[in-house]
C-alpha cells in the first residue's frame, strides 16, 4: 500500500507554522522543525521538540527518506546514486567535484515525457513528478551519503523541471530558505528543453537562478528531429522567450549544445548558432560531449571537431566552454543507471 499522507519535507516554513498552530504549539517550533527537516533528521532525532509533538507528526505525515539502492564511484571522484523512493520508483542523483566546489545534479521527475532522441531518461517514458521534498531529499542524503558539502545544485538529472513547475519552485524556495540549507539562488542552475510559456512564467518570478536552455541546434528541422518539443515551440518563439528572460532577470542564459557527429557540428552550424545567440541578447554556450546512448544511433563528435567548433564560435564573438566529461566510467549521464537497472528487472 502506498503511503498517502502528505510529505512533511515538502512543507514550507509558513505551512509548518500553521500545522504548529493546529497542534496547539508555539510558532517557534516551526523554525526548529524546518531546521531538522533540512538536515534530514528523523522525528526521533528532533530532540528539542516535545515527544508528543514528534509522535503527532509521524502519525499525520510521511517522512520517508529515499533508500540507497546503488552507489557508483568514478575514478574522477564523481559519485552516482540510485535511490528507491517511498512508492518503489527510482531516481538518480550525481555528485560532481570541481575546483570551485561540489555540485549535485538532481532529478525532477521519474522518467521524462519529452522524448529527446539522444537522451536515456526518456526511454521508459514518464512515470510521475517528484515532490519538492523528494528533490530536497536528493540534496540532503547525497551530502550525508558522501560526506560532501553541497555548494551548487543543477536541475539536470532525470525529467523536465519546467513540466513540474510548482514542485520545482517550491523546492527552490525550500533549499534557498536561510532557516534551512540557505543555498543562494545564484548557485542553482535549472535546465529546460525549451518550454516557451514556462520560461516566460519563470521569468515573471524574477529569481536569480541560472537558466540553461538545451538548444542543440538552431536549424528548425534538425532540432525537430532531435527534440520533439521543437515541434510545439519554434526557434523564433524560444529566442523571444530567452531574450525576455534576460531582460527581466538580468541573468544571462547558458545554452547547452551536445555535439553530435555529422548532425550539428559543422563550422557553418557554429556560425548560425553564434548569430542566433547574439539575436537572443547573448549568452554562454556549454558544449557537451554526447554521451553514448547506443539505441539512439547518434555518435559524439570527434574532439578535433569540437575544438574547431569552439574556435568558429569565438571568431563570431560567442564564448563557449566544453563541459568536462565526468563519470563516464560509471554511466553518469542522465537516466542511464535507472534504465539499466530496470532492464535487468531488479
Ligand atoms: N529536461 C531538461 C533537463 C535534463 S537533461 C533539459 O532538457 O534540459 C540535462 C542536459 O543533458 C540537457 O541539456 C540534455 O539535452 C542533455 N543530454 C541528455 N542526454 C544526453 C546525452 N546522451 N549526451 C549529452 N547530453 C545529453
Amino acid at each position: 500500500m502506498i503511503d498517502q499522507r502528505p510529505d512533511l519535507r515538502s512543507m514550507a516554513p509558513d505551512e509548518l507554522e500553521k500545522i504548529m498552530e493546529e497542534l496547539g504549539q508555539p510558532k517557534f517550533r516551526a523554525a526548529q522543525l524546518f531546521r531538522w527537516l533540512s538536515q534530514g533528521a528523523r522525528t526521533e532525532e528532533m530532540t528539542d521538540l516535545p515527544l508528543q509533538l514528534r509522535q503527532q507528526l509521524s502519525g499525520r505525515f510521511r517522512l520517508s527518506p529515499p533508500r540507497l539502492e546503488r552507489r557508483l564511484d568514478s575514478v574522477d571522484g564523481t559519485v552516482k546514486l540510485l535511490w528507491r523512493l517511498f512508492d518503489g520508483e527510482s531516481v538518480e542523483t550525481v555528485l560532481m567535484k570541481y575546483d570551485y566546489g561540489n555540485t549535485v545534479c538532481i532529478s525532477t521527475q521519474v522518467g521524462c515525457a519529452m522524448g529527446c532522441a539522444f537522451c536515456a531518461s526518456t526511454k521508459g517514458g514518464f512515470v510521475r513528478d517528484l515532490e519538492a521534498g523528494e528533490m530536497l531529499d536528493q540534496v540532503i542524503f547525497t551530502s550525508k551519503e558522501t560526506g560532501a558539502e553541497i555548494n551548487h545544485i543543477v536541475l539536470m538529472g532525470i525529467g523536465e523541471p519546467l513540466s513540474n513547475f510548482d514542485n520545482v519552485l517550491r523546492f527552490l524556495r525550500l533549499v534557498n530558505d536561510p532557516g534551512g540549507r540557505g543555498l543562494g539562488m545564484r548557485r542553482i542552475s535549472l535546465s529546460t528543453c525549451g518550454i516557451v510559456e514556462r520560461i516566460d512564467k519563470l521569468a515573471d518570478y524574477n529569481i536569480q537562478l541560472t537558466l540553461s536552455v538545451s538548444l542543440h541546434s538552431v536549424d528548425e528541422d534538425v532540432r525537430k528531429a532531435l527534440m520533439p518539443v521543437a515541434r510545439r515551440y519554434d526557434l523564433e518563439s524560444l529566442r523571444r522567450a530567452c531574450a525576455r528572460y534576460f531582460d527581466i532577470t538580468g541573468r544571462r542564459i547558458t545554452y547547452e549544445y551536445a555535439m553530435i557527429d555529422g548532425i550539428n557540428d559543422s563550422d557553418e552550424a557554429a556560425r548560425e548558432l553564434a548569430r542566433w545567440i547574439k539575436s537572443a541578447e547573448g549568452g554562454h554556450v556549454n558544449l557537451i560531449t554526447l554521451n553514448d546512448v547506443p539505441e539512439s544511433g547518434l555518435r559524439p563528435s570527434p574532439q578535433k571537431r569540437v575544438r574547431a567548433f569552439v574556435k568558429a564560435l569565438e571568431r563570431e564573438g560567442v564564448k563557449a566552454t566544453v563541459r568536462r566529461r565526468l563519470g563516464a566510467d560509471i554511466d553518469a549521464a542522465c537516466g542511464q543507471l535507472r534504465i539499466k537497472t530496470a532492464q535487468k528487472g531488479s
